[in-house]
């Protein structure tokens, strides 16, 4: 009998980690997924199911000209260069066929579905027919058909460890030893510690601050820990998404703010045009001073637009929900934590901005609406309607801060082969990862909308790929029982 009990041990049943399953039992290695929670899936079962590509056959239905190269381009420029070249390329050039290969497992990609989620100008959000849920859904039965074994409700907790390689894993008291084990155990939003640690500007928020992967309990960061157990370099400090909101106690999951309201920083000035994508609002109030910035609207504005939630679903998901409905709103007014006011001066005050200041924010934004038809300072898109002025009493200051977690960043360094690197830059033999628990693909800002699937499939895929042919020349290498 071999010495190992699987040719390769995946952690985590995510995109990436059911994808790195699939792809290593496609080599004809033995794959064992181990989950730690109740069911399969992870935060992907959950998700949107956006995922982000280029030169597809989707873009080409819709009209839409694209090319590998673009994007390689828009990523690297949008985050300064200070990304690695090597994995944007490679995700650059698998994004078409990681699209194809989805949907050879029995995914839709439909054109109608191609929204914009980034800020590149052109669509690459390719939203899966039947969401995230669809995308894990294909991942399991694919992984069933090839023989993917699973194990539910077993959270891993050590890495089994001999001459310097990994053999395995351990959870409690059982081991179970394979000469590649793929670590896919997803980000680590759930964990206030390792927000704190690792995501401080986010965790800065303190009680405000959650992740929308409250649903799968067990991103907490495992990937890390286990990592920082063999002496990983863990890489990606203070990186993430992160996404605006009003922090009322309802945590609806949002990403927008809505087109209809004025955004002012402590100073009382704006900085962003309030209905940006979400790939740069959040980080954009980060840097206002104080890492929070207040709505300015009135209650007709809010009135006359509070039914139109399109704005905070662009990716046509109807998952879509609002903070900045009438009723929310007053409730909030009852509690003390939204400021109502029969003045711009006075409700300015209230929420401790100068009157002065956000008087003449609001003159200024009134005035080119009024006179010209147009944001003019920050080219606000109405979301097909036209913009309205800020000036019938009552008026209302809602704090917003950047504190809902879209995914974390930071976690485990690889090499293009997927293989975990140590503190010195070397490789730890036998030892893969992918996924959300990388720190490693990410730059300071999000490239867009379906990114994090996209390279969960894209680096799961390779490797699962790279540790099932390894695994494999493991066994052939074994002396004869
Ligand atoms: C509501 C929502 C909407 C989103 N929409 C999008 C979108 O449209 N496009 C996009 O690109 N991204 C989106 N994201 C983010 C995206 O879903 C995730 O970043 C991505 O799916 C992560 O995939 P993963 O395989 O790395 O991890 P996950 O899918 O999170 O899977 C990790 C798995 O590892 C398991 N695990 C953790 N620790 C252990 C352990 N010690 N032992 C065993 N198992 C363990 C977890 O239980 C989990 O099942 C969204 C997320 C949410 C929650």
């Amino acid at each position: 009998m071999s010495a190992f009990d699987y040719d390769v041990i995946v952690i985590g049943s995510g995109a990436a980690g059911l994808s790195a399953a699939i792809e290593a039992a496609e080599t004809g290695a033995s794959v064992m997924v181990v989950e730690a929670d109740d069911h399969l899936g992870g935060a992907t079962r959950n998700s949107t199911g956006v995922v982000y590509a280029a030169d597809t056959k989707t873009q080409a239905e819709a009209g839409v000209e694209d090319s590998a190269d673009a994007l390689y381009d828009y990523v690297l420029v949008l985050n300064q260069y200070a990304v690695r070249p090597d994995l944007i390329r490679m995700y650059a050039d698998r994004s078409s066929g990681m699209v194809d290969w989805l949907t050879s497992l029995g995914c839709e990609f439909p054109a109608n579905m191609l929204v914009h989620s980034d800020v590149s100008g052109v669509e690459r959000g390719h939203t899966s027919k039947t969401f995230g849920l669809g995308i894990s859904d294909v991942l399991i039965n694919r992984a069933g058909v090839l023989g993917v074994e699973t194990a539910l409700g077993t959270r891993v907790d050590g890495l089994l460890m001999e001459d310097g390689r990994t053999v395995g894993i351990r959870s409690g008291e059982t081991e179970l030893r394979a000469p590649c084990v793929v670590i896919a155990t997803g980000g680590f939003g759930n964990s206030p510690e390792m927000l704190a640690k690792w995501f401080p500007s986010a965790a800065y928020h303190g009680e405000r601050t959650w992740a929308v992967h409250r649903d799968a309990p067990f991103i907490l960061g495992d990937g890390i820990t286990l990592g920082e157990s063999v002496d990983a370099q863990i890489t990606g400090y203070d990186r993430g998404l992160i996404q605006p909101t009003p922090c009322f106690d309802s945590r609806y999951v949002e990403a927008f703010l809505p087109p209809w309201i004025v955004a002012v920083n402590e100073s009382g000035k704006r900085f962003m045009a309030e209905w940006d994508s979400y790939a740069v609002c959040g980080y954009l109030i980060n840097e206002q001073p104080g890492r929070r910035c207040w709505a300015i609207f009135d209650r007709k504005t809010m009135v006359e637009n509070g039914d139109d939630l399109s704005y905070a679903d662009p990716y046509n998901s109807g998952l879509a929900t609002s903070s900045w409905e009438e009723i929310t709103i007053e409730r909030e007014v009852e509690k003390g934590v939204v400021h109502k006011a029969d003045t711009i001066r006075e409700v300015a005050a209230m929420a401790g901005l100068d009157a002065d200041a956000v008087e003449e924010t609001i003159r200024v934004y009134n005035r080119d609406i009024e006179e010209f038809g147009e944001d003019r300072v920050f080219r606000k898109d109405g979301n097909g309607r036209p913009l309205s002025p800020v000036k019938e009493a009552p008026f209302y200051a809602v704090e917003v801060r950047p504190a809902i977690i879209g995914f974390t960043a930071a976690g485990l360094d690889v090499n293009a082969d997927m293989q975990v690197l140590d503190t010195r830059g070397k490789v730890i033999e036998g030892l893969y990862a992918a996924g959300e628990t990388l720190g490693c693909f990410h730059g300071k800002r999000y490239a867009g909308g379906g990114t994090s699937i996209g390279s969960a499939v894209i680096f799961g895929r390779h490797a699962g790929t790279v540790a099932g042919e390894q695994a494999l020349a493991a066994r052939s290498s074994e002396p004869a029982a």
